[in-house]
């Protein structure tokens, strides 16, 4: 069994050396238990935050400890009636190519209405988010303007399409011209690059009748350009700061919470942040039927980054915080 350990907690971006690549057994499921090969894992920004000891809404992996994540595996050995040898679930497995899991804590996967991959993408995880923050706390309503960065992300992209779904306009920022065309592809109304140098002018132009819902996937210069166009009542999903991840310190510079206060009380603003495990109960069931349903119609469309290979998890992991990912990152194990 491959097993990627956390060594060292990474300062600033993590680096080769804080990861150690280890070979241990094969585990045993016990009784009402299931042996996974992983097939697929899912790498995603919230896994930064379990390699730090900071103080966050979960805690972290203990040094020495498998890296966690979602995986796409099949059942090898089962000890479970529910689970038959040869089902392909999405279960918890880890950065790891075998383990051990309740049969309960899987889920299976249904080949047939999409590649099983996509049950870490939009069927999975971020796909939820989008759909939660975007439903349940931007509240948008037809005509609205909705505005999400990282947008050609398994998060953004899905805001964006579900945004369109629901009769808003919806503005996608991505970094570079290929992932703005992209963009456009994916039928966003308006496509932005925040590397441009006049991007706050172009985000300026691109919604005039300013911005009823901004989606935050990213923090830092996007935020700061967002900020003076909201809109009075506008919502503001925080779902990620992807931006900040890897910072090691405060941002220079003079103190901006009073401004943000004062457009906060001047417009009347709601800035709510979401962890989306709080929606699964109430709102998981029908969100994969609806996406499910927009997959088939052509109506939500996504993209995957996959590279081969667990042992390139770390550096994948690095390029898609600093959004050298085109889409999903997922890690083909076998
Ligand atoms: P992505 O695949 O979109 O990867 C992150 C992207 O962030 C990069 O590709 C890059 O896109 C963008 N980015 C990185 N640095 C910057 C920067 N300085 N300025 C602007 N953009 C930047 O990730 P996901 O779709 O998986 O996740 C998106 C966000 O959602 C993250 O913040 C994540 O933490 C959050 N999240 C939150 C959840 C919750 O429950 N609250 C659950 C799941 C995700 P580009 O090249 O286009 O700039």
């Amino acid at each position: 069994n491959t097993q990627i350990l956390l060594r060292a907690r990474p300062v600033g971006e993590p680096a080769a050396e804080d990861f150690s690549i280890v070979s241990s057994e094969v585990p045993t499921p016990g009784e009402g238990e299931v042996l996974l090969r992983t097939k697929f894992l899912s790498l995603d920004p919230y896994m930064r935050g379990r390699m730090s000891d900071a103080p966050s809404y979960a805690a972290p992996t203990a040094l020495g400890d498998v890296l966690p994540g979602a995986t796409v595996a099949e059942v090898v050995e089962s000890r479970d009636p529910s689970r038959a040898v040869g089902d392909v679930v999405l279960a918890y497995g880890g950065w790891q190519s075998f383990s051990v899991a309740p049969a309960a804590h899987t889920r299976r996967l249904d080949p047939s209405v999409a590649p099983v991959s996509t049950a870490l993408g939009v069927l999975g995880m971020p796909g939820f988010t989008a759909y939660a923050g975007l439903t349940q706390i931007g509240q948008p309503k037809p005509g609205e303007t909705v505005v999400v960065a990282a947008a050609t992300g398994p998060v953004g992209a899905t805001v964006g399409q579900i945004a369109k779904i629901l009769g808003c306009r919806a503005v996608g920022i991505a970094g570079g011209p290929e992932k703005v065309a992209h963009l456009t592809e994916l039928g966003f109304d308006a496509a932005l690059d925040h590397r441009a140098p006049d991007f706050k002018d172009q985000l300026k132009a691109a919604v005039p009748d300013g911005i009823d819902i901004y989606f935050e996937n990213v923090g830092g210069h996007v935020w700061n350009a967002v900020l003076p166009r909201l809109n009075k009542f506008a919502r503001v999903p925080v779902c990620g700061i992807v931006a900040h991840y890897n910072d090691t310190a405060a941002p220079e510079g003079p103190d901006r919470a009073p401004g943000l206060m004062r457009h906060v009380l001047n417009k009347s603003l709601l800035i709510r942040g979401f962890i989306q495990t709080e929606f699964v109960r109430d709102h998981e069931e029908t969100f994969l039927a609806e996406a499910a349903g927009w997959l088939a119609d052509g109506r939500l469309r996504y993209r995957e980054d996959i590279t081969k290979g667990l042992e390139n998890a770390p550096a994948a992991f690095n390029r898609m915080l600093r959004g050298q990912n085109f889409g999903k990152t997922v890690i083909e194990v076998s």
